[in-house]
């Protein structure tokens, strides 16, 4: 069986935007707000040779009561199932409470992480990203899903943990 990395980050940060990046197309659902829920997807997907399933954890219920219940809810499954695990916050708005309640549960699990500082479109945002070394998971990789910045460096990345 192949390796299997997951995608994992509270609703909106660009889970499955990054998904599509590194599939090469447009196969992932992306959505401007959260609100559809959908299971766990995998897919087939390959990076410098190495071929891998890449896991999109779908959205949420964008219900504000239960919205941390669900994001640990299907994060834990994500991560138990995956030998690696992304883990995407969005820069621009900096490290959350339901981020760190991500980080816990990564904590937990023992999995390899590598941390994606998403959003981070321009050179500018650069100290965006430098600001979640707060999270304690190491390294920050900037990425910019949406245009492809930084995405070889962070699938590197990804490829020296999986
Ligand atoms: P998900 O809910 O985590 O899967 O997030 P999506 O991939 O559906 O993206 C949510 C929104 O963020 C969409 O409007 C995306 O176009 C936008 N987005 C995703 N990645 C980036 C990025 O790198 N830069 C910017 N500016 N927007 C992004
Ligand atoms: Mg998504």
């Amino acid at each position: 069986p192949l390796p299997v990395l997951a995608v994992v980050g509270r609703p909106n940060v660009g889970k499955s935007t990054l998904v599509n990046r590194i599939l090469g197309r447009r196969e992932a659902v992306v959505q401007d707000v959260p609100g559809v829920t959908r299971d766990r997807v995998s897919y087939p997907a390959e990076w410098a040779g190495r071929r891998f399933t890449l896991v999109d954890t779908g959205g949420w219920e964008h219900d504000a009561a239960g919205l941390h219940a669900r994001v640990a809810d299907q994060a834990e499954v994500a991560i138990e199932l995956a030998d690696a695990v992304m883990f995407i916050v969005d820069a621009t708005v900096g490290p959350t409470s339901t981020d760190e309640q991500v980080v816990r549960l990564l904590r937990k699990s023992g999995k390899p992480v590598v941390l994606v500082a998403n959003k981070v479109d321009s050179p500018m945002q650069e100290a965006d990203a430098s600001a979640l070394w707060s999270l304690g998971l190491g390294q920050p990789w900037p990425v910019s899903a949406l245009h492809g910045r930084g995405s070889g460096d962070l699938l590197d990345a990804a490829m020296a943990i999986l």
